[in-house]
């Protein structure tokens, strides 16, 4: 099989010893130890990663720091130039950036095309900083006092992502950082980092300033050293709830602005005034795109009243219909899972709900795909008269296996959405514009769907989950991701005229 070299942008045969390096100050950087990356639809061991050190991680931040206060003087509408060229320099490498995803992630041509199609977007609407970062100015607040306010960059900040969008979620971060003036050290998921590794190389070859965008790689070692280090003001994180919930504390224990998006559980309620194809096609679509490893995927429908047997029946239908294979196979709409131990918790968790008495409608456990005897596949695997006390309801399998819970009424369907720690998205299928209307007003999740079972915002909105879903009080983009990445400074300012100065103690008024 064939690769990109991170190095070069060129083609070659990949091996064990292709290496990812670390990107800083805008050169490839290699570490002392390394970490083998799979090819998970073969399961075979395809490049290495070079994981950094505490050293490495403050070599990376050193470079950002050097390059903030040329990059935050710069003009708002320089920085976007920038950030056009890098968008411009993104679609031209689509292809090679869609083949290292498809590599080292699994997902499908489709699903990696959709993936960078909405990171873009992000990218685009990051070039709206020049009216997102105007301040407010108030004239005549007292006698010849006016008050100004400004969004100031924080300074360093960082970035770390989960490997299910390897090219999404860095772009979700690093285009508002960079446009509200900051300078950024990414630590992508060690599971597929080429491609982020190659977007910081494009931004390079671009003409970003060398320094402004960093790549290091490594997993806790280096997420700690980002998490402690004095010169990095933000961190960002996406990734499961207890790495969220830790990054977190241990960011704001030393007084850094964190941002931390934790794992789901994503509830599809349908009522039974529901259209059942279309109920249908989304929920098969929503639990088994990207092999149910989306952080908005549906993991768990709720059929309300008289609907569950023939929505049950419709999506087993559906499942007969979806073609399994690997990324490079054109024909194929979902791929396997990302690793072998992802592989070894969903069969657990059908395995688990099974013997807990569920009925495992489509059974995916010995999914077979031609020539890929060794990769991570798990076949679309429906799991009817799932309870709540069932380990598959209960955990985030992050793989193809949807669960089918039943309830009476509306109120039921709000209460177990409304009693799961995690509140990321959740979802109606309904014709019914009040019973849409209360569910969107009640149901305690970030993001909501009324007939869309993914309601992943556009850019200009924002991104972000409730509950043990997010650690912090910034969504990611939108309004809100600027805010996050910047500061107030308020201020108040006098330029007095002729009139003697006189000193008085008491409280300043109008
Ligand atoms: P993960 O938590 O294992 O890894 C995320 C990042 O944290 C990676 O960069 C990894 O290197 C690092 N990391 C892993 N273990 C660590 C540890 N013990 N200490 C410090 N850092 C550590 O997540 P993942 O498996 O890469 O991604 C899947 C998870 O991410 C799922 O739970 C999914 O729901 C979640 N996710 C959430 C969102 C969201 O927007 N809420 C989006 C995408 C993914």
């Amino acid at each position: 099989m064939t690769g990109v070299d991170a190095l070069g942008g060129q083609a070659v045969a990949a091996t064990a010893t292709t290496l990812t390096p670390h990107w800083i100050a805008g050169v490839p950087v290699e570490s002392g130890s390394t970490l083998e990356i799979f090819d998970p639809a073969r399961g075979t061991v395809i490049r290495e990663v070079g994981l950094a050190d505490p050293g490495l991680v403050d070599q990376a931040v050193a470079a950002a720091k050097d390059a903030f206060p040329e990059w935050s003087a710069l003009p708002v509408t320089k920085r976007v130039d920038h950030l056009r060229r890098l968008s411009a320099a993104v679609w031209e490498s689509r292809d090679e950036l869609l083949t290292l995803v498809g590599e080292e992630h699994g997902k499908v041509r489709s699903d990696a095309d959709g993936e960078l199609a909405r990171a873009m977007e992000v990218l685009d609407f990051a070039c709206s900083a020049p009216v997102l970062l105007k301040g407010e100015f108030s004239d005549q607040v007292a006698r010849g006092v006016d008050v100004h306010s400004m969004r100031m960059p924080l300074g360093v900040t960082a970035g770390i992502t989960p490997f299910n969008f390897p090219v999404m979620v860095p772009l979700w971060m690093f285009p508002i950082a960079l446009a509200a003036g900051n300078t950024f050290v990414l630590k992508p998921s060690e599971r597929d980092p080429t491609a982020p590794t190659r977007l910081a190389q494009i931004a390079t070859e671009a003409g970003l300033p060398d320094g402004v965008l960093n790549v290091v790689h490594g997993d806790k070692v280096a997420v700690d050293a980002i998490c402690d280090h004095p010169d990095i003001a933000s961190v960002s994180f996406v990734g499961s709830t207890p790495v969220a919930q830790a990054v977190y504390m241990r960011g704001t224990a030393v007084g850094k602005r964190v941002q931390a998006l934790g794992g789901a559980k994503n509830h599809m309620v349908v009522l039974p005034d529901a259209d059942l194809d279309f109920a249908a096609d989304a929920a098969t679509s929503a639990g088994y795109g990207s092999t149910g490893q989306r952080c908005m995927a549906v993991a768990t429908v709720v059929a309300v009243g008289e609907i569950g047997d023939r929505l049950v029946e419709s999506i087993g239908k559906r499942i007969e219909e979806i073609k399994v294979g690997p990324a490079g196979d054109d024909r194929a709409e979902m791929g396997p899972l990302a690793t072998a131990a992802a592989r070894d918790r969903s069969l657990s968790a059908i395995d688990a709900a099974e013997s807990a008495g569920a009925t495992v409608v489509a059974d995916g456990r010995s999914h077979e795909v031609p020539e890929c005897e060794e990769g991570f596949f798990v076949g679309p695997t429906l799991v009817d008269a799932v309870t709540t006390d069932m380990s598959v309801y209960r955990e985030e399998i992050f793989g193809p296996v949807l669960s089918v819970l039943r309830v009476e009424t509306l109120d039921e369907a709000i209460s177990l959405i409304n009693d799961n720690p995690y509140g990321n998205g959740a979802a109606i299928f309904t014709s019914s514009g009040a019973a849409a209307r209360r569910f969107e007003r009640e149901a305690t999740a970030g993001m909501i769907g009324v007939n869309v079972p993914i309601p992943v915002p556009v850019s200009f909105h924002s991104f972000g989950g409730w509950k043990a879903s997010l650690f912090g009080d910034r969504h990611l983009y939108g309004r809100e991701g600027f805010e996050f990445f910047t500061r107030n400074k308020v201020i108040t300012s006098r330029w007095p005229e002729q009139e003697a100065a006189k000193v008085s103690l008491s409280f300043p008024g109008s």
